[in-house]
């Protein structure tokens, strides 16, 4: 019972940073503050009442549409706002109340934001992947413990050294992706993401997504290029699926790899 109350309220906390994120999505790659001004509705500039900005529910009780002039309110609002609830209480059944589950929800948040923000404008702010990448190092100091080290400065070390082999391969290929197809393969974006993922998840860990995140896009690609006839297709949001299942499985991802290949 009290489980279930607990989870209740992680998932609600949730929503409530998951509109924030809604904010965060339409504002950073307008370069606009996400504080300042008050939430408004963008047809009409009327502010948002308290009682219509409540998660998921003002979305249902205003029919998803805008109180003062009926433009249409877009369901990825809630929905944005219901896959971050279920983020929050994800890290929170499997890690409790506890480092681990924040930095968890830490990048969740961040790799949400950027995949949105990237298929929207082929674009990943640098508030996420920087200030993403500031913060991580700063946990791995503060919370050696995330890269199971003791000692803070050893965390420290694990999570530069997971930033730069995160930041520095994608970087190459890049480079050398340029040099062979002669026309720009990989976005700055793109080196900063994997930075950020690497600070938080490892040398290790980042290197599985650096081979990970292709395998995931592939199958998408050749289906927007030979089925819709599209070429761009953003790589944030497949670096951004591989660093979560890193996160999330990458130990036994590795082992399995590496044992396989050792008994086979
Ligand atoms: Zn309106």
């Amino acid at each position: 019972m009290f489980y279930a109350l607990h989870s209740v309220f992680v998932f609600m906390f949730g929503t409530i940073f998951g509109s924030f994120f809604n904010v965060c999505i339409y504002r950073l790659p307008l370069e606009e503050s996400v504080v300042a001004p008050p939430s408004h509705c963008p047809k009409c500039n009327h502010p948002i009442r308290w009682y219509d900005n409540i998660p998921i529910l003002s979305f249902i009780f205003l029919r998803a549409k805008c109180r003062d002039c009926g433009t249409k309110i877009s369901i990825r609002y809630p929905v944005i706002e219901l896959i971050t609830g279920l983020g929050f209480l994800w890290m929170w059944i499997i890690y409790g109340l506890s480092v681990q589950a924040f930095v968890g929800v830490f990048l969740f948040s961040c790799l949400l934001i950027a995949t949105v923000v990237d298929i929207d404008h082929q674009i990943i702010p640098d508030e996420v992947s920087l200030g993403g990448l500031v913060v991580g190092l700063i946990l791995s100091f503060i919370f050696p413990a995330i890269h199971a080290q003791q000692i803070w400065w050893k965390g420290g070390v694990q999570g530069l050294v997971g930033a730069l082999a995160g930041g520095g391969i994608i970087y190459i290929t890049g480079v050398v992706g340029d040099f062979v197809f002669k026309k720009e393969s990989m976005g700055g974006g793109d080196v900063k993401l994997l930075a950020m993922i690497g600070s938080i998840v490892g040398w290790q860990n980042v290197l599985l997504v650096f081979f990970l995140a292709p395998v995931l896009a592939v199958p998408l690609g050749l289906y927007l290029k030979f089925v819709k006839h599209e070429e761009v297709l953003p790589f944030g949001p497949f670096i951004s699926v591989a660093g979560w299942i890193a996160f999330l499985w990458g130990e036994p991802i590795i082992y399995w790899y590496l044992n396989g290949m050792r008994f086979s």
